[in-house]
């Protein structure tokens, strides 16, 4: 289990978006599955439809590791349900990250150890902190966006931001 300060700090650390997480990576890390985050992880939220570019991305993967899900907090089935289609992966909408119980449905149905799973996501108060407090190695992208999307405000600033919100002058 890692330590509470330790808990918002991703495994991995991308600096770029899915399309550029390696099998290297995952060997040297010895990931056997990967979680996948739906929501500007692998589509814009303005897009309905998967790229080529990770169709692509996704095929080469299949052939590095034995389980892949996706785990969406997003609560629109229909959404979440065709992208999982198009895929061709199984999935969980509703998720509730950084709840660990939906996401841990994902990591029991694989039957592989949590530290041999990676949980890939865009944001890290829900994605890094679910993957974290179930012990699996956590890797932030950069979140897909779609041409005219505002650029995201950097992990940190929005994380600081939280903070002060939450702990902080009231
Ligand atoms: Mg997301």
């Amino acid at each position: 289990m890692k330590s509470w300060s330790n808990l918002l700090k991703p495994d991995i650390t991308l600096g770029e978006s899915i399309l550029h997480l390696s099998p290297q990576i995952i060997q040297d890390r010895g990931l056997r599955g990967l979680v996948l985050d739906v929501d500007e992880t692998l589509v814009p939220f303005r897009y309905a439809d998967v790229s080529d570019e990770l169709t692509g991305w996704l095929r080469e993967m299949r052939e590095h590791v034995e389980a892949l899900w996706l785990v969406s907090n997003n609560i629109n089935a229909t959404r979440i349900g065709s992208i999982a289609e198009s895929l061709d992966l199984p999935y969980i909408h509703f998720a509730g990250k950084p709840f660990r119980r939906k996401l841990a449905r994902a990591v029991n149905a694989m039957q592989l150890p949590p530290a041999q799973v990676g949980m890939v996501g865009d944001r890290l108060l829900t994605d890094v902190l679910a993957g974290n407090r179930l012990g699996m190695c956590t890797i932030l992208v950069e979140p897909m966006l779609a041409p005219g999307d505002p650029p995201r405000v950097s992990h940190v600033r929005s994380l600081e931001t939280w903070i002060s919100k939450t702990f902080g002058h009231r």
